[in-house]
């Protein structure tokens, strides 16, 4: 049974002391709960801040992307044990926008994704079509790229933790949702994928989180599918009110 994981995606949002009231607010709401797993990902200079706010909380921290070497020369980077020193469980890696406006590629998303492992840090691998993509009917090769390319070498044991998640490019910021079926649709496709590239065993330990749009009135139905294990969230993830009842119905959906 894989246990339902909501994570938010904060982007280039909150300044530490917005982090401070936004956290403070979440911890009284989303803290200690045992249906879902919690996961917040605030820009950078806002991790130590919550951090500090998280203190006895069950809710985890993640980053929204890292360097893959420890230390050097590569201005405005951040490395893996940077992200582990400042609280953070989990991290977010070749998001969309990652792809998209700083031209990340499978290659370096892979070498990200083995150095999360090496320090420690759970990472969320984002894979998803843009809408051409979609429209030339090529969802399933693009996200089939995305999965072998973020899982390259990655031995069985480690790729059954990793959380993909699921975000069709034309659904992130839009308001235009992937229905529960379209969804449910490419998350069985990766989860078959994944069974080919390890074992069923491993495929079916693997949490796979939809993002796009997700909001709490549209959770609950994506949540009832049977390969979504939970949804990676962004623009609502920024109101405690929102965020909350997406976390809730999410949890119990
Ligand atoms: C995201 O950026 O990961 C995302 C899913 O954004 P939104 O929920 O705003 O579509």
């Amino acid at each position: 049974m894989r246990h339902p994981i909501i994570a938010g995606n904060w982007k280039m949002n909150k300044t530490a002391g917005e982090t401070r009231t936004l956290v403070e607010e979440l911890v009284k709401s989303c803290s200690n709960l045992t249906s879902v797993d919690v996961v917040l990902c605030p820009p950078f200079t806002s991790l130590w801040a919550a951090q500090e706010m998280l203190r006895n909380s069950t809710i985890k921290l993640g980053g929204q992307n890292m360097h893959w070497e420890r230390t050097g020369a590569f201005t405005g980077e951040v490395a893996p044990d940077m992200l582990k020193e400042a609280g953070c469980h989990f991290v977010i890696l070749g998001h969309s926008e990652r792809r998209m406006y700083f031209k990340e590629d499978n290659e370096m998303i892979n070498k990200k994704v083995k150095a999360a492992f090496s320090f420690g840090l759970t990472p969320i691998l984002c894979v998803g079509e843009s809408l051409a993509e979609r429209e030339a009917g090529k969802t399933k090769q693009v996200v089939e790229d995305h999965v072998r390319g973020g899982f390259k070498d990655i031995p069985a044991a480690q790729a059954a933790k990793v959380v993909v998640a699921y975000e069709p490019v034309w659904a992130i910021g839009t308001g235009k949702t992937a229905t529960p079926a379209q969804a449910e649709e490419v998350h069985a496709f990766i989860r078959g994928l994944l069974a080919t590239l390890y074992s069923g065993d491993t495929a079916q330990h693997v949490r796979i989180q939809y993002g796009g749009s997700v909001k709490p009135d549209n959770v609950k139905e994506l949540m009832a599918q049977a390969d979504i294990d939970g949804a990676l969230v962004g623009g609502a993830s920024l109101d405690a009110a929102t965020f909350e009842k997406i976390v809730k119905f999410g949890g119990n959906g």
